[in-house]
């Protein structure tokens, strides 16, 4: 994977990634990783390892975000 960090697309600020999450797909019955990405206004995003073409989406969790930095 690449360490690219996009820029937040409610602030427009950078983001960095904060870490995997081993979550369900509602479409698929094993655990997928997720990539959380944060940007310093404490936006929480999240997205697909495996699949990073899908668009960012809000993080329902953003402990988890503050949780693996702390
Ligand atoms: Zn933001």
């Amino acid at each position: 994977m690449t360490n690219d960090a996009p820029a937040c697309p409610e602030c427009s600020q950078p983001m960095k990634a904060g870490g995997f999450v081993l979550v369900k797909r509602e479409d698929d019955p094993r655990r997928t990783c997720r990539i959380l990405l944060g940007c310093t206004s404490r936006h929480v995003w999240w997205r697909w390892a495996d699949r990073p073409d899908k668009p960012l989406e809000a993080c329902p969790v953003p402990e988890l975000f503050r949780y693996i930095h702390r």
